[in-house]
C-alpha cells in the first residue's frame, strides 16, 4: 500500500512529506549518524522503482573490461545493448571487449528454444575471432524458457578446445549484488583453485578496479614507484593469461567490495591469498590504503618509502585544495552510487573541501558499510539503500543539495531539478582516483557547482 508519510529525524515538521511504500521505511534513515540502521542487500521492493540495475548488469559489468574475452548475450538485442561497451575501461591491448555479440532471441526462439542459436553463434564466434574465452551469459528469456546454457557451453569447450564459461544471470533471479557474485564465480572457474606455492607468492591482485578513464595505471604506478609488483587487475585492462598467474599473488587488494568480495573471500578460501580493503579515491583513502598494502606486504623498507610517498602528494595537494575550498565551502552534496565503499571516500573528499552530504545512499551497500556512512555523516543527512528516483529527488530537493553525485541514470534527475552533477560511474571518461584524480574532482565539482547556467535554470 503506497502511502504519502513524513520521514522521521526528530525535526519532522521541516520535511517535506515524502511517498514511498512502507516496506521502504526500514532502507531510510532521515537522522544520519543518530539514525536507526538500514536494511540493506534484499531484494528490490515490488512496485518501487528501483535505480539499482538487474543481474545481468551487474554479472557484465565486471567480467566486461578483461580485453580479450569474447561476450555472448544469450537473450534479446536489448540485454545486449542495454550493457554495450558499458564501462569507460581502458585497454593497453586487444579491444575486442569493447564489442557486443548477442543471439538475439526472438519469438520463434522463446517457441522453439534457443540452444541451437547458441551453439551457432558460438561456433562462429571461434571461427572468425578466435577467443581465448567466452562467457555465455543467459539473460531473462534464456531464463523463463529454460534454455540449457550449461550443457551447450560445456560441448563448445569440448568441440572447440577452449574455455566457454556460462552465466547464468536472468535479470530476475536476484539483484545487481547477486551478477557480482556470479562474475566473481565465473573468474574462478577460469581461474581455477589450485593453490600456488605461498613461500613462491609475490605481488598484489588489484580487486574491483575497472581501469575507467586509466585509473588502474595510475595506481599501478604509485606501486611500481613504491617497488610493489601488481600480478594481475580483476578486471581492469586484464587479459585471459594474466588472470591465470593471479593464483600468485602474495595478496589481494579489494577496491570495489560490493563487487568483489565474493571472489576475495573465495580466493582467500581456495587458494590462501589473504585480503585487505581499499579505496583510491580522496586524499585520506588513497594515502591510508597505500600505507595498508605496505605494512600487509611487511617490509619495513616498503613502508618507510610509501609513507614518505604519500606525504609528498599530500604537501603538493594541500594549495589546491584550500582554493577549491574557500570557492566550495558551505555547499551541500547528494550522493548515490553503486557500491559503499565509494560513497564513503566521497563522503570524506567533500568534507575535504568543505562541502556537507546532506543525502548519501548506494545500489548494493552492505550493513557494514552503512555503519561507516551514519558514523561519519551529519545528524541532518538522509541515508538510503537501493532509492527510487522519487525518493531521491524529494530528499535532495527538501535538504537543499547543490549538487548530485551519481551514474548515468541519475543525470538527468539532477539537471531537470536544476542541480549540478557530478559523473562518478562507469561512463566518465576521465580519472578520480588517486591524488590525481583529487586534483580532477576538486575542479569538476567547483566547474558544476559554481556554474553561471544555474541562474538561468
Ligand atoms: S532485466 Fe532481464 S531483460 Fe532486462 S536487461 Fe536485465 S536480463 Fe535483460
Amino acid at each position: 500500500m503506497t502511502r504519502t508519510i513524513a520521514a522521521h529525524t526528530g525535526k519532522a515538521t521541516s520535511l517535506m512529506a515524502v511517498p514511498m511504500l512502507d516496506e521502504r521505511k526500514k532502507s531510510i534513515s532521515c537522522g544520519g549518524g543518530s539514525g536507526h540502521s538500514i536494511a540493506c542487500g534484499k531484494e528490490s521492493t515490488a512496485g518501487a522503482m528501483s535505480q539499482r540495475a538487474c543481474v545481468f548488469c551487474g554479472a557484465r559489468v565486471v567480467l566486461n573490461p578483461i580485453t580479450d574475452a569474447f561476450h555472448i548475450i544469450h537473450g534479446p538485442i536489448g540485454c545486449s545493448s542495454y550493457t554495450w561497451d558499458i564501462r569507460g575501461s581502458l585497454t593497453s591491448g586487444n579491444d575486442l571487449f569493447r564489442h557486443s555479440f548477442c543471439t538475439d532471441m526472438n519469438d520463434m526462439d522463446v517457441v522453439f528454444g534457443g540452444e541451437k542459436k547458441l551453439a551457432r553463434a558460438i561456433d562462429q564466434a571461434v571461427s572468425t575471432h578466435h577467443p581465448k574465452v567466452i562467457f555465455v551469459y543467459a539473460t531473462c528469456i534464456a531464463g523463463v524458457i529454460g534454455d540449457d546454457v550449461e550443457s551447450v557451453c560445456k560441448a563448445a569447450e569440448q568441440r572447440h578446445q577452449i574455455r566457454c564459461i556460462p552465466v547464468q544471470a536472468p535479470g530476475f533471479s536476484g539483484h545487481k549484488a547477486q551478477g557480482y557474485r556470479l562474475a566473481g564465480d565465473a573468474i574462478m572457474a577460469l581461474i581455477g583453485t589450485r593453490p600456488f606455492p605461498r613461500a613462491k607468492a609475490h605481488g598484489i591482485n588489484i580487486l574491483g578496479d575497472f581501469n575507467l578513464a586509466g585509473e588502474q595505471w595510475i595506481v599501478k604506478n604509485y606501486l611500481k614507484s613504491l617497488g610493489i609488483d601488481v600480478v594481475t587487475g580483476i578486471t581492469g585492462d586484464s587479459n585471459c593469461a594474466e588472470l591465470m598467474q593471479a593464483p600468485q599473488a602474495q595478496l589481494n587488494v579489494v577496491q570495489c567490495a560490493g563487487s568483489m568480495i565474493a571472489l576475495a573471500r573465495r580466493m582467500e578460501a581456495d587458494l590462501n591469498i589473504p585480503y585487505i580493503k581499499v579505496s583510491f579515491y580522496g586524499i585520506e583513502d588513497t594515502s591510508t590504503s597505500l600505507v595498508h598494502i605496505a605494512q600487509a606486504l611487511g617490509n619495513p623498507d616498503i613502508v618507510d618509502r610509501t609513507k614518505r610517498f604519500c606525504q609528498f602528494q599530500i604537501n603538493q595537494l594541500k594549495p589546491i585544495v584550500k582554493r577549491y575550498k574557500s570557492q566550495l565551502s558551505g555547499k551541500k552534496a547528494a550522493i548515490f552510487v553503486g557500491g559503499g565503499f565509494k560513497a564513503i571516500s566521497l563522503i570524506k573528499q567533500f568534507r575535504e573541501l568543505g562541502i556537507q552530504t546532506v543525502m548519501v545512499g548506494t545500489q548494493t551497500g552492505s550493513a557494514e558499510d552503512y555503519d561507516v556512512i551514519r558514523s561519519l555523516v551529519h545528524d541532518d543527512c538522509v541515508v538510503l539503500d537501493d532509492a527510487t528516483a522519487t525518493e531521491l529527488e524529494k530528499f535532495m530537493t527538501e535538504r537543499g543539495a547543490d549538487i548530485l553525485v551519481g551514474g548515468v541514470k541519475e543525470r538527468p534527475l539532477a539537471y531537470k531539478l536544476g542541480v549540478a552533477f557530478c559523473d562518478h560511474n562507469h561512463e566518465r571518461k576521465h580519472p578520480l582516483a588517486g591524488y590525481v584524480g583529487v586534483r580532477n574532482f576538486a575542479e569538476e565539482i567547483n566547474a558544476s557547482i559554481n556554474s553561471p547556467v544555474w541562474a538561468y535554470v
